[in-house]
């Protein structure tokens, strides 16, 4: 079963009035269970709003989108989405353990069997000892780490991250991204995640979505060919530099001198 299927997805905000934005027109995408897939282009072409809907925060104003075979509302009932966003969105007056344990309490679960799979996801992000600390106690990346457990505490079939990185010292975005393919691996997660960085991309992805801006419309879709075990090394390897030529050639192409 496909995990994201978009069809012929359009969106219009504050369509009929004077101040509508065509922000996507004619979106076609396919994503595989267990793919990681990256959106990259201009900004406003429309990343950010490709995320939302498939993540049924908002809805399209043409075409359909499926996800694990049903409309992306009823996947979001069934909390098929885990997200994250540039911001960590951690509650403040919550220790990390009860941030992680948030969602779960949400799916009514036991306090006994949402503390195990805090310490669990605790684990998995390399935190185990910082169960009991509040997030302004941690640092910039440790946060977003805590924000990335929550998001998969559930176990969600899919995980939407808007720029999750994109706040972080470039040594740590780097850890991160190592950190994050881990993860997806461990857990059989798949992976919906925009960016506008090259590297980023090509580092994380199987595939690159590159769109363009005014109305976003995707324009290429790349396969990133690395081999499956990505690690520091791959940040040096020749296909490596070849896929971000390729990635950055094709946003060339899509927009002469538009702002990443
Ligand atoms: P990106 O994430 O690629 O930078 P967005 O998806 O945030 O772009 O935005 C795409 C376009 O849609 C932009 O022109 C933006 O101004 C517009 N847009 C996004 N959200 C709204 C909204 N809620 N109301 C009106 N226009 C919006
Ligand atoms: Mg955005």
């Amino acid at each position: 079963m496909t995990a994201v299927v978009a069809s012929g997805v359009s969106k219009i905000f504050n369509e009929g009035e004077r101040n509508a934005v065509e922000a996507l027109v004619g979106i076609d995408l396919h994503v595989e269970p267990g793919e990681f897939v990256s959106l990259i282009g201009p900004s406003g072409c429309g990343k950010s709003t490709l995320l939302r809907l498939i993540a049924n925060l908002i809805e399209p104003s043409a075409g359909s989108i499926e996800v694990f075979g049903k409309p992306a509302a009823q996947a979001r009932l069934d909390q098929d989405y885990g997200m994250a966003f540039q911001q960590a969105g951690l509650f403040e007056w919550r220790s990390v353990e009860k941030n992680i344990e948030l969602p779960l309490e949400l799916k009514g679960w036991d306090a006994r069997r949402r503390r195990e799979r805090a310490g669990e996801m605790l684990e998995l992000v390399k935190l185990p000892e910082f169960a009991r600390h509040m997030p302004w106690q941690l640092s910039g990346g440790m946060q977003q780490r805590v924000a990335i457990a929550r998001a998969l505490a559930a176990h969600p079939r899919l995980l939407l991250m808007d720029e999750p990185f994109g706040a972080l010292d470039e040594m740590t975005r780097e850890h991160m991204q190592a950190e994050l393919l881990q993860i997806c691996a461990a857990t059989e997660t798949t992976v919906v995640f925009v960016t506008h960085s090259i590297p980023e991309a090509a580092y994380l992805s199987d595939r690159v979505v590159v769109m363009s801006a005014r109305p976003g419309k995707i324009t290429d879709i790349i396969d990133i060919d690395l081999g499956s075990g990505r690690d520091e090394d791959t940040r040096e390897a020749d296909a490596f530099y070849d896929s971000i030529t390729t990635i950055r050639e094709a946003l060339r192409g899509v927009e002469q001198g538009a702002v990443l």
